[in-house]
């Protein structure tokens, strides 16, 4: 008989290692089950459908199941979930929602891509049918449906991590009033507060009311309730953040880590043999911090199970890790960020320096040139490059990923001032904004300023 391999998830940390594994095993037996009615579709262009920018919702969707049998070979199962896992038994028990049965069926070897759940406040009226989250193409339609079944006018986002931020634009896109409500002190707690409050303001010059430091304490019909009184509104959505979805993987006996997230090593594998993880419900390595995290990206979903996959495959390959790197988007202004935060380097037991510069995306003169802010740590002892955010018009975000690079490669900030990055007026400044701050951090470091 044939090996069998099982995928429990049909996204990113799912798909992607069944794929890698099936072009290099063609013998293998692949099982995927999938809770839901999609297979590999990018949740991260949610934001862009709702604001009308994709048109129709199978947009979205870069692979069906369909396409996973007939090219690869893939025995996709959606509408199946699985309900348990033996791991002494190697078997896997799955709910048929398609047809209302349950059977149990075995496994020599197991992935486990189950990705993460979206946080929702218990709080009166959360489960009212205007208050929806935006994790699954299920959840999309619902929200899509209601908004236009009603006659929308009023928007409330509760939550100002990137997720909230683009809902946000996508209803300013459609002309709606929107209000966002957090209860921190700014808006995007991934950035500083010195940071997060250069885009409270960009969405107050949006248009957006920023409602920062008001818990909610209720939902009703036709409010969100926080600590100061009933906020108005027609349909609200919840962007308050995820935690691993790895329940059944931690019932099944498999180790768990930082906030619940599956553990695994470098190739991916758990801690019981055979079995596997990557995408949301894992672990990753932060190369910065040389701390285990549970950072919840596409990005690194796609990475960690084409790792994954070639291991199950009979390959050798390694996730080494993460350095934290993330863009959005508000409206006309980028948003990125890298590395460690201040607050990140404070609970790493790092002692660092803070640059913090303003200058232009292209050459101050031409007509699309804008202002981009950078604010770059360095460690103080030894000058190494710890993060960096970036804030400013078109242009900026992408920059982060010179800083990735540069944490990556372990340089100090001194060592980056002599990058050999390019130069045209179109693109960037003489001195490039990410270099201007690492020759500031630099000269902090040495004490020259
Ligand atoms: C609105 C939004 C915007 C985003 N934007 C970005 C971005 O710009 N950049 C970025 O890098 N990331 C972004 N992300 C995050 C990104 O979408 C996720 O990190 C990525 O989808 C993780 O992939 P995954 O396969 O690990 O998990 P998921 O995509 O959550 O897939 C897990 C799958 O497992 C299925 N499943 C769960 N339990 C079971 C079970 N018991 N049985 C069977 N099936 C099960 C689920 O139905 C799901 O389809 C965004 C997410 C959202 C919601």
């Amino acid at each position: 008989m044939a090996e069998r391999l099982i995928v429990v998830g049909g996204d990113a940390g799912g798909m992607a290692a069944a794929t890698e594994a099936r072009r290099r095993r063609p013998d293998m037996e692949i099982i995927a089950l999938e809770k839901g009615r999609w297979t590999s579709y990018s949740a991260c262009g949610i934001p862009y459908l709702v604001g009308g920018e994709v048109g129709e919702l199978d947009d979205l969707v870069v692979r069906t199941p369909q396409q996973f049998r007939d090219k690869h070979l893939i025995d996709v199962r959606t509408r199946h979930e699985v309900t348990g896992i033996d791991v002494a038994k190697r078997t896997v028990e799955v709910r048929d929602h398609e047809h209302g049965r349950t059977y149990t069926t075995g496994f020599d070897t197991l992935h486990l891509g189950l990705g993460a759940v979206p946080l929702r406040p218990d709080l009166p009226g959360v489960e009212l049918p205007h208050i929806h989250g935006v994790q699954t193409l299920e959840d999309a339609d619902h929200l899509l449906a209601d908004a236009q079944e009603k006659d929308c006018r009023d928007i409330v986002v509760v939550g100002g991590g990137y997720i909230g931020l683009e809902m946000a634009e996508a209803f300013v896109r459609r002309g709606l009033n929107v209000t966002i409500v957090e209860r921190d002190s700014e808006v995007m707690s991934t950035l500083d507060p010195d940071m997060g409050g250069i885009v409270s303001e960009a969405m107050r010059s949006e248009g957006i009311t920023v409602r920062c430091g008001e818990a909610v304490v209720a939902f009703e019909e036709k409010a969100v309730v926080t600590e100061n009184g009933p906020v108005h509104a027609d349909l609200v959505v919840l962007g308050l953040g995820v935690v691993p979805n790895s329940g059944l993987a931690a019932d099944a006996g498999v180790a768990t880590g930082v906030k619940g997230a599956v553990r695994v090593d470098p190739r991916q594998r758990t801690s019981v043999d055979g079995v596997w993880a990557a995408g949301d419900c894992a672990e990753s390595f932060h190369l910065v911090s040389r701390r285990p995290v549970h950072i919840p990206l596409g990005t690194h979903a796609n990475k960690q199970a084409r790792v994954a996959g070639v291991n199950i495959g009979g390959g050798y390959a390694t996730f080494p890790g993460v350095v934290g790197t993330a863009a959005t988007k508000l409206c006309g202004t980028e948003i990125a960020r890298t590395g460690l935060t201040e607050r990140e380097a404070t609970a790493a037991g790092l002692g660092y320096v803070v640059a913090r510069i303003t200058s232009t995306t292209r050459a101050g003169y031409l007509a699309k040139s804008g202002r981009i802010v950078v604010k770059m740590l360095a460690e103080k002892r030894s000058g190494r490059l710890l993060g960096a955010q970036l804030i400013g018009t078109e242009g900026a975000a992408k920059r982060v990923d010179i800083v990735a690079t540069a944490l990556t490669a372990g340089m100090t900030v001194e060592q980056m001032t002599a990058l050999d990055l390019s130069y045209a007026p179109p693109f960037s400044p003489v001195w490039d904004p990410v270099l201007v701050a690492a020759r500031k951090a630099a000269e902090l470091v040495s004490g020259g300023a």
